[in-house]
């Protein structure tokens, strides 16, 4: 059965694409993209309505997925149906599961866990170092050969640089990007909130942004002591995204993401309306205005080159604790592409066609996988936003396991419509006026 997509705004700038286009949808692949495709008699027409926009399908390369061990936070099952929910039409899982994915048995079992859900492509992380110690390499090529896309110890940073020498050059050989959760361990200490003002005034344990900018100097020195990329997982503050300005315009080979999180929120918000809310406890933490305005230029300018999530499930009697002793994370897979439309694309931060660089073409060309362009061959993954369309964010109506998360009740502008992975709609926005349009063979509701 032929599929074919009519009249949206298409947004694929690898293919040079930016105007009203059709898509036809043959055997899982797009068959053909332009302006008034002819539909033969087989063909099932889709009516885009006027003004959502038709992008590669959204590729968030930093979840945490928490199975296999801890599935009472999330499952690859729940994790893949709240990406689909989130527009994103695949993801790549962080490895600190129970046990740790640094072996090949774990990596195929999340594969198989991913493919029985049958929603978004799940490309796992594999560890860096055996059981995330941080002493021993893993077995990086048996990884890479059961189907990881990168390795990382990500939850903790690669705490020596002689592993993270070992790492990239080893890693290197089979092209796979070595991921930093940068944050040195000895600055970090105790610490639960960013060090500056609000966290003297709140009495909580400072984490200073020297903590992520030395780890990240570090990172850049020995890629381009090896000549392996290396990506910076979540970057935060301004200093770090200093170093990898510099470092991108010598050519060395660094990446970086941030987190919606990150270019929403300030430290401030720990002051209030809730204080001490635990839903605001992550790692790295909040940072300063003078950081957000920092990552908002980085967005813009390219220096950064992916928004991810950093989605990190933990149930609400495990975050309704003291703040000291809550786990660092929130989730953030139904909420990253309406906070990217809301508070970049329509302040005029960035445009439609860096927001789909952000979060399809570039994650998916750092991480090596499919994705990123709809030109004529690919797999049909395909994310349909709304982006006038404003709605609610109610947790309750989650599909991730878990609940922590500081946006609820925030009413953001741009909604995701509909996702797409391999010519099948899995996704459909029910509160969005014509979404139902996009359903044809919905796997979930
Ligand atoms: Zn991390």
């Amino acid at each position: 059965m032929k599929r074919l997509l009519k009249g949206g705004h298409v947004v694929d700038p690898v293919h040079g694409i930016d105007g009203v286009a059709d898509i036809l949808i043959e055997g899982g692949l797009v068959a053909g993209v332009g302006p008034n495709l002819e539909a033969g008699g087989d063909v099932q027409v889709v009516n885009v309505p006027a003004g959502f926009v038709v992008c590669p399908g959204f590729v968030d390369m930093h979840v945490h997925l928490r199975d296999p061990g801890q599935e009472h936070k999330e499952t690859v099952a729940t994790g893949a149906a709240a990406a689909a929910a989130g527009g994103f039409t695949a993801v790549a899982c962080m490895p600190n599961t129970d046990p740790v994915n640094d072996d090949a048995s774990v990596t195929r079992a999340i594969l198989e866990k991913a493919a029985a859900a049958g929603l978004v492509r799940v490309y796992p992380i594999g560890a860096v170092s055996k059981g995330m110690k941080g002493e021993q390499l893993a077995e990086i090529a048996d990884l890479r050969a059961a189907g990881c896309v990168a390795i990382s110890d990500d939850g903790r940073p690669v705490p020596t640089a002689i592993l993270m020498r070992r790492a990239l050059e080893y890693a290197g050989m089979f092209d796979l990007p070595v991921i930093d959760h940068c944050e040195e361990p000895s600055l970090k200490g105790e610490g639960v909130v960013h060090e500056g003002y609000v966290a003297s005034v709140l009495g909580l344990r400072g984490i200073p942004a020297a903590a992520e900018a030395v780890m990240v100097d570090r990172d850049i020195a020995l890629a381009e002591m090896t000549g392996s990329a290396v990506h910076i997982a979540h970057l935060s503050t301004r200093q770090a995204l200093r170093s990898v300005r510099a470092a991108k315009a010598r050519g060395a080979r660094v990446t970086c993401e941030v987190a919606p999180h990150h270019f929403t929120l300030t430290d401030e918000r720990l002051t209030g309306p809730v204080e001490y809310d635990t839903n605001l406890k992550m790692n790295p933490p909040l940072r300063e205005r003078v950081d957000v305005d920092a990552l908002l230029q980085g967005l813009q300018d390219g220096t950064v080159d992916a928004i991810a999530t950093d989605h990190a499930p933990h149930q609400a009697d495990e975050k309704h604790v003291e703040f000291d002793r809550a786990p660092f994370g929130i989730i953030g897979l139904e909420t990253a592409v309406p906070l990217t439309l809301d508070r970049l694309f329509h302040p005029g931060v960035i445009t439609m066609r860096r927001l789909v660089q952000l979060l399809s073409v570039n994650p998916a060309r750092i991480l090596n996988v499919t994705g990123g362009t709809l030109r004529p061959g690919r797999p049909a993954d395909i994310t349909i936003l709304a982006p006038e369309v404003s709605q609610t964010v109610d947790l309750s109506r989650s599909r991730s396991r878990s609940r922590n998360s500081p946006f609820n009740g925030w009413t953001l502008k741009g909604a995701v419509a509909a996702t797409i992975v391999g010519g099948r709609t899995i996704y459909v926005n029910d509160q969005v006026a014509g979404a139902a349009n996009l359903a044809g063979d919905v796997a979930v509701a």
